[in-house]
């Protein structure tokens, strides 16, 4: 059923059995970082419930799997901030909510995909509240979001969860491979960057400027943990140019100290691959605890993002703070 997602297995498992044994939830939460497949999930579920095959559900080539794919289908809401805006408005909301009250136009069932759905404003949070305590039995809610911890509780205990774990690098070569015309290196250069997402290395090889930024954040860092102070100050300042930024890098690295814990803990790397040059460098310098102190830092880091804070001076004190760890 969920053939078309690579990697994910449980969770696409766990839906499969769901549908076939008709025991869905009205309402989802998909987290996980950017580009990692979630939406993709959330359309083939769409599909499955709405495919008119008889046999093979989804098929991927009826109308309604089209329509589907193209998010034109009008049993398949698909909801998110409006281009050019930055968040998801309570009059956004409303709207969809008032065309909910109609029974599905085509079929048994209406499916409202939320993408982003951290950026939904308060307000809009608590409108769409409303349509989670009394479900219509014919709605299904998706909520998709990198941020989880940015819906409110009470949404997010009114959802089944499903967090996507970051991809290995075998799984995200395959998909480049079948998906692009790149070459194999350029293709392996962008997986060690992407921190797991397929989305995010798709995005690497169509922007080299970006995976040449990464390769030099990774310099200046590994300056940074031989003790290079300045180093704190120039990257905090490069980095704080945006939040979007911000935090595809802070998952970036996250990773990358992920892999070289996997390296200090005598793990093999994701596949046997073989860990490369720089990946090799950091392992060389890097103790296991130190290493985990500095995930940690990261991961306090995206946390503070979350909010409306001083960027430069938060990676300044982030900075700061690995550099410690480093000298111990
Ligand atoms: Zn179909």
């Amino acid at each position: 059923m969920f053939e078309k997602i690579v990697g994910h297995e449980t969770i696409t498992h766990h839906l499969e059995k769901e549908i076939v044994g008709d025991e869905m939830s009205h309402a989802y939460l998909f987290s996980g970082m950017d580009g990692i497949g979630k939406k993709k999930t959330a359309k083939e579920f769409a599909k499955a419930l709405l495919c008119s095959d008889n046999e093979e559900k989804p098929c991927g080539h009826c109308p309604a799997c089209i329509q589907i794919d193209h998010e034109n289908h009008p049993d398949v809401k698909v909801i998110g901030a409006k281009t050019g805006e930055t968040s998801i408005k309570i009059s956004q909301v409303r709207e969809m909510i008032s065309d909910l009250s109609v029974k599905p136009y085509s079929g048994n069932w209406r499916i409202v995909i939320i993408d982003e759905a951290e950026r939904m404003t308060p307000e809009a949070q608590n409108s769409l509240l409303k349509s989670l305590e009394e479900p219509l039995s014919y709605n299904i809610f998706i909520l998709i979001t990198s941020h989880p911890q940015s819906i409110l509780p009470t949404i997010r205990s009114r959802c089944q969860s499903y967090h996507f774990q970051p991809l290995n690098s075998r799984k995200i070569k395959e998909i480049l491979h079948r998906d692009t015309e790149f070459d194999s290196q350029l293709i392996d250069n962008a997986v060690l960057s992407s921190g797991g997402s397929p989305g995010m290395a798709y995005y690497l090889l169509e922007n080299s400027e970006i995976r040449e930024e990464r390769v030099h954040y990774l310099r200046e860092i590994y300056s940074l943990l031989r003790g290079n102070e300045i180093k704190v100050f120039s990257l905090a300042e490069t980095l704080s140019k945006d939040k979007t930024t911000s935090q595809g890098t802070l998952e970036f690295l996250i990773h990358w100290f992920y892999q070289v814990g996997l390296l200090l803990d005598g793990h093999p790397l994701p596949d046997n691959a073989k860990p490369d040059q720089a990946l090799v460098a950091f392992y060389k310098l890097l103790e296991n605890e130190k290493n985990e102190a500095i995930i940690k830092t990261l991961f306090e880091m995206m946390a503070t993002i979350q909010y409306n804070v001083n960027l430069r001076l938060q990676w300044e004190k982030c900075f700061i703070k690995i550099m410690r760890i480093q000298k111990g």
